[in-house]
């Protein structure tokens, strides 16, 4: 049964946005429902992994994203205390992937391309509407009804189904009444960024290095502008002014790379750390994708790209309902490989990255090191590394989740 009552989808961050412009491509009408003014330009995700890059392809916005953001064809785990430096060449993906390396780009900037494809070119099947917050949905037997509070008024939106990609905090979760199952880590974590060029401090410095230490690890990111740094804080003290201060953030900066004068910072922010799945990502015709189903810490950058792929997936079986599958089966399938992929692989994985990292056994980090060195220098170890590390593996073995 073709569908011709829209696809409303709630939250035009990069999930719904990216099943906004399948759907609208695939030619299903889709309403995309942003609850702020404009879209967001806050800094947050700044890394698509290869697998994303063939969709973001496939949806023809991976080129004019990479003219906006920087390629990384390798990239590092360091050890602070022995120099030791173990560099994985993405290259070694080149039979896995069309893009075998990591796009160092903005979030924001993605979506506002995708909003603006959809303004421009889909504007026959694709609504896309700023203030526009979802606050419940009811369901009937063939579709849903969306109450939504628009320009200081309260509207009831018709659709076929609900996709909700509004965010961790997720109003549509929590209309459906579906838990957010897992827990939270006791530190924040703060990202300072900086135009000075960090490269200089560090040998051979890649746009992407995990660094490790007894004391303190951190992250250090390039952006096409800026370098991020992520720090974890001491879950002991709880005291945002102090984390945000110019003093403590200028000290860590100096103890990661010393400086005659303070680093120029010209973005800073502190935030909380989660594991959670949702406990189900499918209630009737309202399914979750993205934050609203599954939040994770930032190492390892899969909560964005694993949203992504929630889209692609969901996206892949709307259509086939569009021309004519059963919906009820294909959407459980959905919720059995997504939430099945992300509570096996990518819960796991980030959780170990995270212990890993933060682990003060000197023992541990020599060893975790050691494999790394002996990983990057073997191309077949390097390749199911990097299958690993850059999502492929976790969409093979989703598809075969049946
Ligand atoms: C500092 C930081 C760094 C990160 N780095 C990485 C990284 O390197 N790689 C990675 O993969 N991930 C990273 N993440 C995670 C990544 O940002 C999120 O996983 C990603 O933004 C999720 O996308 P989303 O579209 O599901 O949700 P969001 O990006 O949160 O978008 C949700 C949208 O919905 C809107 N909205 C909210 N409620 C409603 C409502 N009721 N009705 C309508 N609209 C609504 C919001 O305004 C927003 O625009 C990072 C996160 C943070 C905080």
């Amino acid at each position: 049964m073709a569908i011709n009552a829209p696809v409303i989808i709630a939250g035009a961050g990069p999930v719904g946005c990216t099943a906004a412009l399948r759907l609208a491509q695939a030619g299903i009408p889709v309403a995309l429902l942003e609850g702020l003014p404009d879209l967001p330009e806050t800094l947050r995700a700044s890394t698509f992994h290869p697998p994303s890059l063939d969709m973001l392809d496939e949806l023809g916005m991976a080129k004019p994203l990479e003219a906006q953001g920087l390629v990384c064809r390798k990239y590092q785990y360091r050890d602070r205390r022995t120099g030791e430096i173990a560099e994985f060449d993405l290259g070694h993906l080149a039979e896995d992937t069309r893009h075998p390396y990591r796009l160092q780009a903005e979030q924001w900037k993605y979506t506002r391309l995708v909003w603006n494809e959809l303004c421009e070119k889909h504007a026959g099947l694709a609504e896309c509407h700023f203030n526009s917050s979802v606050k419940g949905v009811y369901q009937t037997t063939d579709g849903v009804e969306v109450l939504v509070w628009q320009n200081g008024q309260e509207k009831i939106l018709r659709g076929s189904f609900l996709v909700a990609a509004d965010g961790a905090d997720s109003a549509v979760r929590k209309a459906v009444a579906i838990e957010f199952e897992g827990f939270t880590w006791p530190e924040k974590f703060l990202v300072a960024s900086t135009p000075f060029p960090l490269e200089t401090k560090f040998d051979r410095l890649s746009l992407v290095n995990y660094v490790s230490d007894p004391e303190e690890w951190l992250v250090l990111l390039r952006t096409p502008s800026l370098w991020r740094v992520l720090i974890p804080t001491d879950p002991k003290i709880e005291d945002d002014a102090l984390w945000l201060s110019d003093r403590w953030i200028q000290d860590r900066l100096h103890h990661m790379a010393p400086h005659d004068r303070d680093y120029e910072i010209v973005h800073r922010t502190i935030y909380r750390v989660h594991q959670r799945v949702a406990k189900t990502y499918r209630r009737g015709r309202v399914l979750l994708a993205g934050d609203s189903a599954h939040i994770n810490n930032p190492l390892g950058g899969m909560g964005m790209n694993g949203g992504i792929h929630d889209a692609w997936s969901l996206a892949d079986k709307l259509i086939r309902v569009h021309h004519g599958a059963e919906a009820g089966p294909l959407l459980d399938l959905y919720d059995r490989q997504r939430r099945g992929i992300c509570v096996r692989f990518v819960q796991e994985h980030t959780i170990n990255n995270k212990k890993l990292m933060e682990s003060k056994d000197p023992d541990v980090q020599k060893k975790r090191q050691a494999e790394f060195m002996r990983a990057a220098a073997d191309p077949v170890l390097s390749r199911a590394f990097l299958l690993k590390t850059s999502m492929i593996q976790s969409l093979r073995d989703a598809e075969l989740i049946q």
